[in-house]
């Protein structure tokens, strides 16, 4: 495994692969690797020729001065766990490379971007991710780039910017893996405290609970998150929102009839965690 720090050099690489005909696929992370980034790479993996994963700790998406100075940060880890994991190239440029002091063009997506975490985190956070995905997906010109379900609105963000844009790219969202205990991995878990990393679980809890109700013929959406809110409540998880949306459009959803996303945030101390499952109607019941 190569570990590249310069557009430079990465082009070489990547252009290299093209003119052997090579699918080149990209993993974007921010490092502090865990088994879900991994099963990132190994999607790549499994159907590109030459793997590329960026490690890039974006500040510009960051709304909170601390959660960018606390974000774990271990190079030499990640760097051995990418390599284990068959990555060909760790992509890990400097903030001064990626963000020239006379910076002046932004990405910003609408439509996806508005509700749940964009109104949570202000407009700043997802032009930061979307400005910073464009310039990777420009670095690294990758057939495929693969990201999680873990984030659910950056996914759909990145699908509508490679619609709307017309860049040659195809999007892979990939499920969200979890601790035996159903909490979704995510680098900040290592900042909980022990009995937040255990109260956290509820979160997944809740979030099932919402899909064995609509699985088990519940149609009315507020009964159903009733069943979930219980559950937060009982694990002492006051959330900063817990919402029923279209998988698509992230519109309300009142009645189930249609695949649905079920999303979390909330606070543990000074950690913000996220999570979402998604859930279809099935033929049954249709
Ligand atoms: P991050 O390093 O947190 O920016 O995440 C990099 C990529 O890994 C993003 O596409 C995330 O959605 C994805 N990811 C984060 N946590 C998980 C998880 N538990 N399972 C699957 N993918 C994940």
């Amino acid at each position: 495994m190569k570990l590249i720090r310069t557009v430079p050099e990465l082009r070489e690489i990547v252009a290299d692969a093209r003119r052997r005909g090579a699918r080149i696929g990209l993993v974007p992370t921010m490092g502090a690797f865990h088994a879900g980034h991994v099963s990132l790479m190994q999607a790549a993996r499994a159907t590109c020729d030459v793997v590329i994963v960026s490690l890039f700790v974006n500040p510009t998406q960051f709304n909170e001065p601390a959660d960018l100075a606390r974000y774990p940060r271990d190079e030499a880890r990640d760097a051995a766990m990418a390599r284990d994991a068959g990555v060909d190239v760790l992509f890990a440029p400097a903030v001064q490379d990626v963000y020239p002091a006379d910076l002046s063009t932004t990405v910003d997506v609408g439509g996806v971007t508005e509700s749940l975490e964009g109104e949570a985190r202000g407009p700043a956070h997802f032009r930061g991710v979307s400005t910073v995905v464009c310039k990777l997906l420009n670095m690294a010109q990758p057939h495929v780039v693969v990201v999680g379900q873990k984030d659910a609105q950056q996914a759909l963000l990145i699908r509508r910017m490679v619609r709307d844009l017309d860049m040659p790219v195809t999007v892979v969202i990939a499920p969200t893996v979890r601790e035996p205990d159903g909490l979704a991995m995510s680098s900040r878990n290592v900042l909980l405290a022990p009995e937040d990393r255990t109260r956290a679980a509820g979160i997944f809890r809740a979030l099932d609970a919402v899909r064995a109700a609509l699985g088990q013929g519940e149609r009315d959406m507020a009964a159903a998150m009733a069943r979930g809110t219980a559950i937060l409540r009982a694990a002492a998880i006051t959330p900063e929102y817990f919402a029923a949306v279209n998988a698509q459009s992230l519109q309300p959803v009142v009645t189930f009839d249609g695949e649905t996303l079920v999303a979390f945030a909330g606070r543990f101390g000074a950690v913000r965690l996220i999570d979402n499952v998604i859930v279809t109607p099935t033929e049954q019941r249709a």
